[in-house]
């Protein structure tokens, strides 16, 4: 993906989050000088195999596993600084290397004990399937413009009044939920106040950093979580996260300008999935469901929630196509279909008596479409030791192809199995 001339890549999952972004984040971080994540919070998790070690990573950027890679998260991330402390811990016990190379937007919002004890706690977010890890009510804050940044740590009182009006402000919504359960300032106060004594040292204008470092001419990766299908507003609202997940959104979520990005790679599996509740045109009917679940591991990084399988909906992925501009697509987990006779892959939606190949805005539209499918030959055979497109069975070769020609952009990398190496480049 870097060339002379792409310096600068996002990253962007083009389906409902999943898709194996971080596998893609470490393989292209070794020509990376920055990796940047630009949105969402600790309830994403990537995972990383390097075959010896597995990582889970939730807030830091997956590039920190490659030496000499400076990462940083960006303002549009909502920070949990206690559980990104737990990952620093973590990552040095593991004999990763994290100081002076790990950088924190002081622009960045943070997600306090108030904001996890509204998630827990509400019956919306309940209904929603959210993680429950305060994001949702963290952006809510930024929204309305009385959120708590990385910056207001470094002075006190106004830490201290923030703290105290949001607090109370929670306490209320806390009340009206019909729960006992409350937060408590000086408490949080006091926590923050011993946080900070260890972010404020990462704590930097991101923004400037990165624009600078791309003047230079550094390799810069830009690094989405969740998905497009996700996105506030191009998801399947309301059941979307709270947070701008395609590649426009890794311009505000950086602070660098749009004009400075020069290709998005989306990341899809070869089939789909989707955690939580919401539309998800292509579910497999079970057992097919639970087959591809236990082959694929969908099982989520953060939550271990069951994820629901589908097949590969190229309504979707020409869609996330679109609104990313997506330049390249990574196909992840071809060989979870490999024991699979028959593979669907749905083309179109048939409603209203028609056949539309454009993803409706609307989810009640999206709840009442009859997907179309074609069915492709299944290869039977393990493709997990291909390394190149010539190694991978006929059958195997022809879905990839076909699916390039449905969502008409170039595959780029095929990815065939978790570990590092498991990796065609085309
Ligand atoms: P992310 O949030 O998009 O990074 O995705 P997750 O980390 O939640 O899920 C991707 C999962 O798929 C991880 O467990 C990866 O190790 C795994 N994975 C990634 N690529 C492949 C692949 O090509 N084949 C298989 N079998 N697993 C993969």
């Amino acid at each position: 993906m870097f060339t002379q001339s792409n310096r600068t890549v996002v990253v962007v999952g083009a389906q409902w989050g999943d898709e194996g972004k971080g596998k893609l984040v470490d393989v292209l971080a070794e020509r990376a000088d920055w990796v940047v994540r630009y949105q969402g919070g600790a309830n994403a998790g990537h995972t990383v195999d390097l075959g010896e070690h597995s990582f889970v990573l939730h807030q830091i950027p997956s590039g920190i596993l490659h030496q000499g890679v400076r990462c940083a998260i960006g303002n549009g991330v909502v920070l949990d600084p206690e559980t990104l402390f737990t990952e620093i811990d973590e990552l040095v016990a593991d004999g990763i290397d994290v100081e002076g190379r790990l950088y924190v937007s002081d622009r960045a919002h943070l997600v306090t004990p108030y904001h996890k004890l509204l998630d827990a706690e509400s019956s919306h977010s309940q209904s929603l399937g959210t993680t429950g890890r305060g994001i949702g009510p963290a952006y809510e804050d930024k929204i309305a413009r009385r959120g708590i940044r990385v910056l207001d740590l470094r002075d006190p009182a106004r830490l201290r009044e923030l703290v105290t009006r949001n607090a109370e402000r929670a306490n209320a919504q806390l009340a009206a939920f019909g729960t006992t359960k409350r937060a408590d300032a000086d408490h949080i106060y006091e926590l923050l106040g011993r946080l900070s004594d260890r972010l404020l040292p990462l704590a930097d204008d991101v923004g400037l950093m990165v624009y600078r470092a791309q003047k230079n001419g550094a390799a810069v990766l830009l690094e989405g979580a969740q998905g497009s299908l996700l996105d506030v507003d191009h998801g399947t609202y309301p059941f979307v996260t709270s947070s701008s997940t395609t590649s426009g959104g890794a311009a505000t979520g950086v602070g660098i300008p749009p004009t400075s990005i020069d290709a998005v790679l989306g990341v899809v599996k070869a089939y789909t999935t989707r955690v939580g509740t919401g539309p998800l045109p292509t579910e497999m009917d079970e057992p097919m469901g639970e087959r591809v679940r236990a082959l694929g591991n969908e099982f989520g990084a953060t939550t271990g929630r069951p994820r629901r399988c589908g097949g590969f909906d190229a309504v979707v992925v020409r869609y996330a196509t679109r609104v990313n501009g997506l330049t390249d697509v990574a196909v992840t987990k071809l060989d979870v279909l490999d024991t699979l006779d028959r593979i669907a892959v749905c083309t179109g939606y048939e409603y209203d008596g028609d056949l539309h190949t454009e993803f409706p805005g609307d989810i009640t539209t999206v709840d009442k479409v009859t997907p179309r499918y074609e069915w492709l030959e299944g290869w039977l055979k393990p493709t997990g030791g291909a390394r190149r497109l010539e190694d991978l069975p006929s059958a195997a070769r022809a879905y990839v192809d076909r699916l390039q020609e449905l969502i008409e952009t170039r595959i780029t990398y095929v990815s065939v199995g978790t570990r590092r190496d498991q990796i065609i480049g085309l």
